[in-house]
């Protein structure tokens, strides 16, 4: 299925490892132009190496930058003045303990998981409004609308990325522009990965800590991949302020 990206600019932030590799490399597929963004210069430069080496024809450019920071966002919108699909995936998670965590903790996380993306969204929404099109996609989670309990500090930035998607589709209204959420489930990563090591029994984790999940096993992340792929498009111009769920099944409810 061609989704007609073809020349679609698309930034990915956090896209050196995980969902955002999978997601970009999804893009590249489709022939988008793929900006890749991580923290360091060798792990943009890698990520680009390795997409490139197994789709020779992709289009993969990147920016190394913290983009938790203003320094950060600013080389990446002086790099990058404008975008058609904007992926804001990088989020941190770890599980904690609710009395353990202090204020500075709280406060990280809701610069890290909220205010980055928030920030690349004020920057290239306009942009977008003005020549009718774009693409806005938060990378939240299920923990968004169904708090595991086990890390309340992540938690919170993930519905706070629900919230926020939501009112800025309510700056679409009437456009080509739109803004969405995509809710995945527990997912096989390298961040979850070094998580089941520290923390869980891996062998045990989906049946001891995720047992509503329908699909019992963790989701690969080609499958986020191809379905940001497919929200990104233009092929998909009525998904507006929605809160898509990838789940497996994990979330109980109807809706
Ligand atoms: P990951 O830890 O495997 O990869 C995160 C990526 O972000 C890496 O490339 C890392 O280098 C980059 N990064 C981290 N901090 C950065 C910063 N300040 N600036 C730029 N880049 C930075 O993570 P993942 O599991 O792929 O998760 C990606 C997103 O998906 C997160 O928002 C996470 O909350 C969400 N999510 C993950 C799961 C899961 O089970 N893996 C489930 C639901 C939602």
């Amino acid at each position: 299925m061609d989704l007609h990206l073809k020349n679609k600019t698309a930034l990915i932030t956090g896209s050196t490892k995980g969902i955002g590799k999978a997601i970009a490399t999804q893009l590249a597929l489709e022939d988008a132009n793929v900006i890749i963004n991580g923290r360091t210069d060798s792990a943009v430069e890698q990520t680009i190496a390795e997409i490139k080496s197994n789709y020779p024809n992709s289009k993969v450019t990147g920016v190394a930058a913290d983009i938790s920071t203003a320094d950060g966002q600013q080389k990446i919108f002086k790099q990058v003045p404008e975008v058609d699909i904007l992926v804001n995936n990088m989020g941190i998670f770890q599980p904690m303990d609710y009395f353990e965590i202090d204020d500075e903790t709280w406060d990280k996380f809701f610069k890290v998981n909220v205010l980055s993306g928030n920030a690349l969204s004020k920057f290239y929404l306009p942009k977008m409004l003005a020549k009718d099109f774009g693409r806005i996609i938060f990378i939240a989670s299920e923990e968004a609308i169904m708090p595991s309990g086990e890390m309340p500090q992540y938690s919170m930035t993930k519905s706070m990325n629900l919230s926020l998607a939501k009112s800025l589709s309510k700056l679409t209204k009437a456009t080509h522009v739109t803004v969405n959420t995509i809710m995945p489930g527990s997912t096989l990563t390298e961040g979850v990965e070094k998580m089941l090591e520290d923390m869980y029994e891996k062998a045990d984790f989906m049946k001891n800590h995720r047992s509503r999940s329908q699909i019992q096993r963790l989701i690969r992340p080609e499958e986020i991949g191809r379905f940001t792929a497919f929200v990104a498009s233009p092929d998909s111009p009525s998904f507006s302020g929605e809160a898509l769920r990838l789940d497996g099944g994990l979330v109980p409810t109807i809706m």
